[in-house]
């Protein structure tokens, strides 16, 4: 059955394929009573009304981590700049008013928390264990990996790593969610569980 959300999606800004948010959003309600869940990178808000939708079916809440002021590629003059996206007097990106807009028409903003902050100073006294973490932030290397060392250890046994973007062939794309995601495997921590698209799934192990 096609998945029902509260919004047209398509009328979000963002870079989620269909298959793949309904991948993220079937799996965050497979472990969203466990506890809450978390996404890194949330733009416009496309990704969090999939893990959005899951968590307010669940009783559970989303934590939403995301400067909102855009990776190296949202940034003028790169690829996957929206020039609706900037906010003048700032002189920098702004998609917050996206972001808290898509909330709103979604009914969601009793079950996401915006955390507006580089995802490193968030990680900083974190200590709540979550069912779910999704990792779609910054993809220089030195951010990918500040995201999963500051955020995977508080992925519950059981839980489930998700991480965007991964491309095997650095012909397709940026490495380092793929370096991630091959660390998280050769941790032993976690199991690969499926891939959608770019879009890789592992759940940690019961130890
Ligand atoms: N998940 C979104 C796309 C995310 S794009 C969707 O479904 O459309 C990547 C986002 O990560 C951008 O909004 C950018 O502002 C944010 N980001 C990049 N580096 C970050 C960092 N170090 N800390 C917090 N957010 C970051
Ligand atoms: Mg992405």
């Amino acid at each position: 059955m096609a998945l029902l959300l509260p919004v047209d999606i398509h009328s979000i800004k963002g870079f989620m394929e269909p298959v793949e948010g309904e991948a993220l959003h079937d799996t965050a309600l497979s472990v969203a009573h466990l506890g809450p869940v978390m996404e890194i990178g949330s733009y416009c808000g496309k990704s969090a009304v999939y893990l959005g939708t899951a968590c307010k079916a669940q009783g559970a809440l989303l934590y939403a981590v995301d400067h909102h002021r855009g990776s190296e590629e949202n940034q003028p003059g790169w690829e996957h700049h929206d020039p609706d996206t900037w906010d003048t007097q700032a002189g920098a990106m702004d998609t917050l008013p996206f972001f808290r807009a898509t909330l709103r028409r979604a009914q969601l903003e009793e079950t996401v928390i915006p955390i507006v902050t580089q995802s490193r100073l968030a990680a900083r006294h974190w200590n709540i264990p979550l069912s779910m973490l999704f990792i779609d932030g910054g993809h220089a290397r030195e951010m990918a990996m500040t995201d999963y060392r500051g955020f995977s250890p508080h992925v519950m046994p059981g839980g489930i790593l998700a991480i965007h973007d991964i491309f095997a062939d650095p012909e397709d794309g940026g490495q380092a969610p793929h370096e991630i995601y091959t660390l998280a495997v050769n941790s032993g921590l976690y199991a690969p569980l499926k891939m959608v698209q770019s879009l890789g799934f592992l759940r940690r192990v019961l130890v």
